[in-house]
């Protein structure tokens, strides 16, 4: 733990264990509700003066953090995936795109513009200037253990605010190892304050605490729901990265070679562990048979394993409720009429035997009454349901409360713009299963979230002041 420029020693430790082997990696310490006080007093003593720093101070600092994390690569990316699991190729984009965040922050920072406007009257002026809410907490999820922090800090530094960061207590090695990448790129004493710990119990200070301005959280839409009760006390701003359940169309006349490449991608990718993975396909009737047979030839050859083997496709997943959530997700499916193409079932792997390793796995005949076209599944399971008009698809695909992103596939110009515009998302991918970039808006619609991060999201961390100078005019 970081606390005003110290790291913090504690008695009481948390073992963070590698989910593909069982075993430790490393023990953490853990903090308690007086370290989430002093955690607040460091930040709130530190805004005044980091607050009043340069943009261009702030941009240069921002700059240099960029760079070492792309200095360290290799280090974090195995970071990742010995601390959660995600095969190493997953884990590499994750660092890539966790340094482009503070690059695109650091040019961000430098235009952080106001606005003049026009008055009502000759002898008056208005102006906006935007200035840093002050301290922000993040609270971050264990599948994205650098990229969610980087997310939300490299905009918070660059506005100028001061920072409260919870991990998760799954993976919370990348957020120590980030934070040592702070302290050697010169952020001041007090800026960056970290607290590892109880969930409830650190949290629940930050939102009591009416010195804590803004809180940023990714996480399930459930904990989301929760952590916003509890800031309305204060009135704190919030953005909130929510679940998904992401729908994946394939029309007719799409290129069915794409979508296939794009389904399994979008699928198993960090071992389906991700909130934007597709959770529910359908495919036109006219293709379906042939969608799937190309499908599940591929999904049968995803090899399955430690991420560090640079072989592995598909890692483990984190726990033993993430293995037991397939199994009754899947086990549903089955005996609502269901049927397993591949996989269906925990994956022995020799010798990872205490590994939480799940079969790729492949359903077909999927309808809207299983648990898995409502319930964010996050694991290596694709259920596929055949669907015949555009209208009827639409409006299944619309049918959740989720709304983060969505994919569809088609070679008809008409139909990409008239989809686009009709599914409740906001992030709608056009035979494309990564419309994704630091500069283009990531955010949900519904209960997937609140507020966008990437482009715009510095807008996050501002609060806008209106200036209006009454003249004497000569
Ligand atoms: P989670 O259970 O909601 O946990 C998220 C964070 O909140 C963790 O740090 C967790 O700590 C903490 N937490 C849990 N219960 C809490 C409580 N009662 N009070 C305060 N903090 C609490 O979610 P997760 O399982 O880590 O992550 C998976 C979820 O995140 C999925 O729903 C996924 O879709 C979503 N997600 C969304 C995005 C996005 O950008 N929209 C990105 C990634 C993930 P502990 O882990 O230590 O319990």
């Amino acid at each position: 733990m970081f606390i005003n420029a110290e790291w913090i020693e504690k008695d009481e430790k948390i073992r963070v264990v590698n989910p593909a082997n069982g075993e430790l990696v490393q023990e953490i310490n853990k903090g308690t509700k007086e370290d989430a006080i002093a955690a607040i007093k460091s930040a709130k003593g530190a805004f005044y003066t980091w607050s009043r720093t340069t943009a261009l101070e702030r941009s240069q600092i921002l700059e240099k953090i960029a760079q070492r994390i792309l200095e360290r690569k290799d280090e974090l990316a195995n970071i990742i995936t010995t601390e959660m699991g995600k095969p190493l190729v997953n884990a590499i984009y994750e660092v890539e795109s966790s340094s482009a965040y503070f690059k695109w922050f650091a040019e961000e920072a430098r235009r952080i513009y106001g606005e003049q406007i026009p008055s009502n009257a000759t002898n008056k002026r208005m102006m906006t200037i935007k200035q840093p809410i002050g301290v922000i907490a993040a609270i971050t999820p264990w599948n994205f253990p650098l990229q969610m922090l980087s997310r939300k800090l490299s905009p918070a530094l660059a506005a100028g605010c001061t920072c409260l960061i919870r991990p998760s207590s799954q993976s919370p090695i990348s957020a120590i190892e980030l934070v040592k990448i702070f302290e050697e790129c010169g952020v001041p004493k007090g800026v960056i304050n970290l607290v590892c710990g109880s969930a409830e119990e650190i949290t629940d200070v930050w939102l009591e605490s009416p010195d804590v301005k803004k809180i940023s959280f990714t996480g399930s839409t459930e904990v989301g729901i929760e952590l916003m009760k509890k800031a309305a006390n204060t009135v704190k701003k919030v953005s909130m990265e929510l679940g998904g359940h992401a729908p994946f169309i394939v029309f007719e006349d799409a290129d069915l070679e794409l979508a296939v490449e794009g389904a399994i991608n979008i699928k198993f990718n960090s071992s389906g562990q991700q909130c934007v993975c597709a959770n529910r396909m359908y495919v036109q009737e006219s293709i379906y048979d042939e969608f799937i047979q190309k499908y599940v030839e591929k999904v049968k050859d995803l090899p399955v394993g430690d991420g560090r083997d640079l072989k592995c496709r598909v890692g483990p997943l984190i726990n033993q409720s993430a293995i037991t959530k397939m199994n009754e997700q899947v086990q549903d499916a089955v005996s609502k009429g269901a049927v397993i193409l591949c996989g269906g079932k925990r994956a022995e792997i020799e010798p990872l035997k205490n590994g939480y390793f799940y079969e790729p796995t492949v359903l077909a005949d999927v309808n809207d009454s299983m648990l898995i076209t409502s319930e964010e599944t996050f694991g290596p399971v694709a259920p596929i349901m055949k669907f015949v008009t555009e209208e009827e698809v639409l409006k299944q695909a619309n049918d959740t409360e989720f709304g983060l992103a969505s994919y569809f596939y088609t070679n008809d110009l008409s139909r990409a713009y008239r989809v686009f515009e009709n599914l409740e998302y906001g992030i709608v991918g056009i035979n494309d299963v990564a419309p994704f970039a630091v500069q283009a808006p990531f955010g949900g619609w519904k209960t997937s979230g609140l507020g966008v991060e990437g482009a715009h999201g510095i807008d996050e961390y501002l609060e806008v002041k209106l200036g209006s100078f009454l003249l004497k005019m000569n």
